[in-house]
């Protein structure tokens, strides 16, 4: 398997993920998406939300505000238990999490360490002029309670029938002591949350639906069958709201790791949220006549260890002519570049302006790049390394016939077509995956 320092290069090199602020010396936890890696983990959030709420008529979509009332991490639990035991060094001042260190001394000095204590994750933050307490809030931890707390408004405005769920994707905060593995654990994330609401009774059907539909999902877009698995949480990892969690694991280079966890949370949110808000979030059940407290099925998914997930799974060396290729086999509707388009003399000013306007064509329709920088075999293995699926060369026949040369990523067999006839030709290549309803 691939090695993580041969993505993070890749990253770096062809413009998918830089050090956030790496120019100050960066800072810990945090990362950019370059001009590709911006296009890839969009197509990722793209594709999340059309297999969750776009083919769904049971899912509606939502995008709630980072900063809540702090009252939020109140109810939900936040504040109280979303913490690491820490120790310090009190020698070398370290900082450690206390479940991860063997042993009762430092790790880096062997000094001798503090009783443990609670660290909470959430990133402070004040909002209005004053730094004082009542005006002290919290970077979002998780998109989930933004759902919840619209549970109501949402349901009411649309209408909504159980069983129904709302989707949301959106950045996330956690002052991770130990981030890490490249964007697997960062202090700043994106995350890509459906809480979907059931009768009590009916919650673990929906949660075996849900277990087969987000594994589909992930086979769908090309992640290797061996290198996914479903793992049941044991009691002892459950979080204080689940009944029962699932998660979905990817094999990492660090290891067998969370892409995302799908749990049953019960009816623990909206009943917090009812009792510290007063407001009654009950749902009234016409078919039995009584108000109830739906549970909930969620699907927590993060936006970057699929993007990573992704990455890896798709970075495949081969053996072409007796020279090494790098090609990224990323699925089509993931690939940042749809196509190339590629004059393969840049000295003929004929063949440069048949493909730009070949080009222009094109960009109404896909995300295609026009190249002219080098010889073509140098232009396709740029294009094979950044994984766009097609290189469209518009050479000197082209001009008498008015036909081009495209060439598969994959396969690197090629078809000569029409130049008229390929905005179609790759509309149908490009029809995006049919995932499971
Ligand atoms: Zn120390």
């Amino acid at each position: 398997m691939v090695q993580m320092e041969t993505i993070v290069s890749l990253a770096k090199r062809r413009g998918f993920i830089f050090p956030s602020s790496e120019i100050y010396g960066g800072i810990g936890g945090f990362w950019d998406f370059g001009p590709l890696g911006v296009e890839l983990k969009n197509n990722v959030k793209r594709a999340w939300w059309r297999a969750v709420v776009q083919l769904r008529d049971d899912v509606v979509g939502l995008d709630s505000a980072i900063v809540m009332n702090p009252q939020v991490w109140e109810a939900s639990g936040h504040v109280a238990g979303f913490t690491d035991p820490m120790v310090d060094c009190k020698q070398c001042k370290r900082r450690f999490r206390a479940d991860q260190i063997e042993g009762e001394r430092c790790p880096e000095c062997s000094g001798e360490l503090t009783e443990a204590r609670q660290f909470n994750l959430m990133f402070k933050t004040f909002v209005g002029p004053v730094e004082e307490a009542a005006a002290q809030t919290y970077l979002r931890p998780e998109t989930a309670q933004g759902i919840f707390v619209n549970f109501a408004a949402v349901q009411q405005s649309m209408r909504l029938k159980l069983p129904f769920g709302i989707a949301q994707i959106g950045k996330a905060f956690r002052n991770e002591m130990t981030p890490g593995h490249f964007i697997f654990r960062s202090r700043e994330f994106e995350q890509m949350e459906m809480e979907y609401f059931v009768r009590p009774g009916m919650d673990e059907d929906w949660h075996r639906h849900w277990l087969d539909v987000r594994m589909g999902w992930y086979r769908t877009l090309g992640l290797s069958q061996e290198r996914i698995r479903l793992r049941q949480q044991e009691p002892g990892e459950l979080a204080h709201y689940a009944k029962d969690t699932f998660d979905i694991e990817y094999l990492f280079p660090q290891g067998w790791a969370e892409l995302e966890g799908i749990a049953n949370r019960r009816d623990f949110d909206l009943r917090q949220h009812s009792q510290f808000s007063g407001k009654d979030l009950s749902y009234f059940d016409e078919e039995t006549q009584q108000h109830i407290l739906p549970y909930v099925i969620e699907p927590s998914a993060g936006a970057d260890r699929a993007t990573l997930a992704f990455l890896l799974d798709a970075y495949t060396e081969e053996v072409v002519r007796k020279e090494k290729r790098v090609v990224l086999k990323l699925h089509r509707d993931l690939a940042p570049i749809k196509a190339a388009i590629l004059p393969l003399l840049r000295n003929r000013p004929e063949l440069v302006d048949m493909a730009r306007h070949l080009a222009v064509i094109l960009r109404r329709r896909f995300m295609v790049m026009y190249d002219d920088t080098a010889s073509i075999g140098r232009l396709y293995r740029r294009q094979d390394e950044i994984g766009t699926p097609f290189c469209i060369t518009v050479d000197v026949d082209s001009l008498a016939d008015q036909q081009v040369t495209i060439r598969d990523r994959d396969s690197m067999e090629q078809v000569r077509i029409p130049v008229a006839e390929v905005p179609d030709w790759l509309g149908g290549k490009l029809i995006p995956a049919p995932f499971q309803i």
